[in-house]
């Protein structure tokens, strides 16, 4: 199994260093050639998603991820990630991928005191360490969106499909589970 990391800006390292303990291949995107490469599912990580969603137009890597991912390839995207898949976000006419049924908003925990760890259950799995950083809120989503997480009222964690969007950062905490619910509830099963 080979899983592909958005390489542009943010924390792919951390995701790719847990793939890489789950026993899976990893291959870093860093340009619009390393699309054409053969991978089972993309990680989309947290980050800056101006940044990440201009640098991904500008190296013309924007359209073909679209499309793989509206064509169904596994991703599994976290923080500015969850920016760059959601339909909408909120107070800002910018979308960038648009795949997730979904409204956010940025930094919608404020900007100074926007981080704070929690533990919570994620798809029943429970006590899962759950990092928020300048993190977004999802305001909204479609009703073929199930929800698996949620804190204090706001949805943490969705699943449309093959995408699966969390506002946390599992990727660095010690506790792998997220990343092995999406290999085998999503990617393998795809
Ligand atoms: N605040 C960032 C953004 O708007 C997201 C932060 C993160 O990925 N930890 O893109």
């Amino acid at each position: 199994m080979k899983i592909a990391l958005l390489a542009l800006q943010g924390d792919f390292a951390e995701h790719e260093a847990v793939f890489r303990a789950l026993g899976a291949e990893t291959l870093q995107l860093r340009q619009s050639k390393d699309l054409q490469k053969s991978f089972d599912a993309v990680i989309l990580p947290g980050g800056e998603s101006t940044v990440q969603g201009k640098l991904l137009r500008e190296l013309g890597m924007f359209e073909s991820l679209r499309k793989m991912i509206e064509e169904g390839l596994p991703v599994m995207a976290t923080c500015a990630g969850v920016i760059l898949l959601a339909r909408q976000i909120l107070e800002d006419p910018t979308v960038h991928l648009g795949t997730l049924n979904a409204a956010v908003r940025r930094n919608a925990y404020g900007r100074q005191l926007g981080s704070f760890f929690i533990k919570g259950t994620f798809a029943g799995i429970e006590d899962v360490p759950m990092s928020f950083i300048r993190a977004p809120q999802i305001e909204f989503c479609a009703p073929g969106c199930e929800i698996l997480a949620e804190h204090e009222g706001r949805i943490t964690a969705l699943r449309q499909g093959n995408q699966l969007a969390m506002t946390f950062h599992p990727e660095l905490c010690s506790d792998h589970r997220v990343a092995e619910y999406f290999l085998s509830e999503i990617v393998r099963k795809s």
